[in-house]
């Protein structure tokens, strides 16, 4: 079993703190699933966890057992197993989908994939996600619709087998069919090697991947934790509730 901790973690954003003691354990073999209003720092979150230059950590610590992530450059954080899911995918003109696959595959291997190999598993998986298979031979996510960058994310994710899978709202952007084809995808995924952290706003997602944990994030600072039911709760009732928990939301 494998552990991705975070202990009292403030995260600054352009001099604004935007993380103010924010702790979070997860193991191998768990679904966590992140709630929480807009701009109070679940991205801020993901993104300082896989190592993003414009977040900076002013104290705290980062651990995957046991080992200093903070200390470690992106290319290490991925090497050790943690994969970011973006809410916003970049779109990067110049380096097809599948180039930047194959880097992004080999960076993790010591002999490179074999070229035969590693057409096999993209078209397996590009099958299994529903994408059409012009996506592989194009700019990596240039033109690409809102659905089509999440489900290429997937698609990252599938090919890379992190350890922890750190997902921000994949679900945007998907229609129906293509959130289904996305929630089975990260249940496929799961197993005692793989553990997962999701922020969605929306209870459909959860229903088709059910977390093991729950956690609402507020003012830079997890403020409740539990189960499915406080997914049903926000989904009713939304979050005016955690005002009288005395947070302050904007
Ligand atoms: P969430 O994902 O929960 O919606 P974010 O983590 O994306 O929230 O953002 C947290 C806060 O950080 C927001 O208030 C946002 O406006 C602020 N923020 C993001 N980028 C910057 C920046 N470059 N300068 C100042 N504040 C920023
Ligand atoms: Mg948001
Ligand atoms: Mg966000």
């Amino acid at each position: 079993m494998s552990t991705l901790k975070i202990e009292n973690l403030h995260v600054e954003v352009g001099e604004k703190e935007i993380l103010k003691g924010l702790n979070l354990e997860i193991h191998t073999g768990e679904v966590h699933a992140i709630m929480g209003p807009n701009g109070n720092g679940k991205s801020t979150l993901l993104s300082t966890i896989m190592g993003h230059p414009k977040y900076k950590v002013t104290n705290g610590k980062i651990t995957l057992d046991g080992q200093d992530v903070l200390a470690m450059s992106v290319d290490e954080r991925a090497r050790a197993g943690l994969f970011l899911g973006m809410q916003y995918p970049q779109e990067i003109p110049g380096i097809t989908n599948s180039d930047f696959l194959r880097a992004a595959i080999n960076a993790k291997r010591e002999e490179p994939i074999s070229l035969f190999k590693f057409i096999r598993m993209l078209d397996k998986n590009i099958e299994e996600l529903g994408m059409d298979e012009n996506l592989a031979h194009r700019y990596l996510n240039e033109g690409f619709s809102g659905g089509e960058k999440k489900r290429n994310e997937i698609l990252q994710m599938k090919l890379l087998q992190p350890r922890f899978a750190l997902l921000d709202e994949i679900d945007s952007g998907l229609d129906v069919d293509a959130l289904r084809v996305v929630a089975e995808a990260i249940n496929s995924m799961r197993s005692d090697d793989f553990g997962c952290v999701m922020v969605s706003h929306y209870e459909r997602m959860f229903e088709l991947v059910q977390p093991t944990h729950v956690h609402v994030l507020v003012q830079g600072q997890i403020v409740m934790s539990g189960g499915y039911e406080l997914i049903e709760k926000i989904d009713q009732e939304g979050y005016e509730w955690v005002k009288e928990l005395g947070y302050e939301i904007e």
